[in-house]
């Protein structure tokens, strides 16, 4: 059988059948090992306003987002690309 990829697309490896995540953006369903996860940290505080307050050294706590993003929302805000043949075959 013709493989696209080594790894079909996700990191299930030999296991069964995995549960299922929504995409932070398009709301689709996508199996959890098939996501790309992506981390950003927030502030809760105006970044005009943490700019003076980290002046005056003051400590601004951040929040961390988690988004689950389907592939082909990864693709479209540039989280992982289109990759040639022979990269995606290793
Ligand atoms: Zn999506």
């Amino acid at each position: 059988m013709t493989k696209k990829r080594r790894s079909r697309g996700r990191s299930k490896g030999g296991k069964g059948r995995s549960e299922l995540v929504q995409c932070a953006n398009c709301g689709m369903l996508t199996p959890r090992d098939k996501v790309k996860r992506v981390t950003s940290w927030v502030s809760l505080v105006e970044p005009s306003l943490a700019k003076e307050l980290r002046a005056h050294g003051a400590y601004i706590a951040r929040q961390r987002v988690m988004k689950n993003l389907c592939v082909s929302c990864a693709v479209h805000f540039g989280v992982s690309k289109v990759r040639s043949r022979e990269d995606r075959r290793l």
